[in-house]
């Protein structure tokens, strides 16, 4: 019957949309990946399909068919589903899947993603330019990481960057750091934003030159400031990140 594609937010349920809430509770069954079903309140006579992280095609697939049979299906990702999430993987499903699939009505609806998160905790670090790049070499090339690290930050972008470590990729931010390093100032502001919004929240800020990669694990967005980010120091505590209005010429 249908599908909404939904995401959560950053973990508190306080930042979960009124709209999301609405389509969760409506839903016959939540499919997602274990940790994201687990937010979702159990409801009485709903179906709950939790599986592996890895599994997202098969898992937009499974969605699509249970929508095509008449149920009405919520495919939850954290954050928002559109970044870094299920959104992309129900349409890739969807393109290459059965012509009847394309009747279906589908929504996505959106959420908090971490960025946002993470900005509004440490100020207003996002009021400028910025790009949002995942560090993950599962689904792409590292080379092409390198390269869209490289111009970004030659671009004078804020970098928000998701997935910067896991056990399975130990190397990459310490590479990610060494190679930003080439071209941004050593004084150059970084946040380690961990769990925002969840019991376990974190925040350390740090110069690039003095960045370490232990500051973050797979909870984690970090965000790089660029040669516009600025600092307001306060009276025992972290001090405000923010971006001004305007560039100077
Ligand atoms: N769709 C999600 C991103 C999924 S990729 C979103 O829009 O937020 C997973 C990555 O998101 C993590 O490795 C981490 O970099 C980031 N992330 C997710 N939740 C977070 C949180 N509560 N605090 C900080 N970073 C988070």
């Amino acid at each position: 019957m249908s599908l909404d594609v939904i995401g959560l937010g950053p973990g508190d349920a306080a930042l979960r949309t009124p709209e999301a809430e609405a389509a969760l509770a409506a839903a016959t069954d939540i499919l997602g990946y274990g940790p994201y079903v687990a937010r979702v309140p159990p409801r009485p006579g709903q179906r709950r399909h939790a599986t592996d992280n890895r599994q997202e095609l098969e898992r937009a697939r499974h969605a699509l068919e249970l929508a095509a049979e008449g149920a009405r299906v919520a495919v939850v990702s954290s954050g928002d589903a559109g970044v870094f999430a299920m959104a992309s993987a129900v349409f890739e499903a969807l393109e290459a899947g059965p012509e009847a699939w394309r009747a279906l009505e589908i929504r996505v609806l959106p959420g908090i993603s971490a960025m946002f998160a993470a900005a509004a905790r440490l100020g207003a670090p996002l009021g400028h330019d910025f790009c949002a790049i995942s560090l993950s070499d599962n689904l792409k090339p590292w080379a092409l990481v390198e390269r869209r690290l490289r111009l970004a930050a030659e671009a004078g972008f804020v970098l928000a960057l998701y997935n910067p470590i896991s056990r399975a990729r130990p190397w990459q931010l310490g590479r990610a750091f060494a190679l930003l390093a080439e071209t941004l100032p050593g004084t150059t502001p970084l946040a380690f934003a961990t769990a925002i919004s969840r019991p376990e929240e974190r925040i350390e800020i740090r110069a690039l030159a003095e960045a370490d990669p232990a500051l973050a694990d797979m909870r984690t967005l970090v965000l790089v400031g660029s040669a516009a980010t600025r600092l307001i120091p306060r009276p025992g505590g972290r001090p405000w990140l923010y971006a001004p209005r305007s560039v100077p010429a």
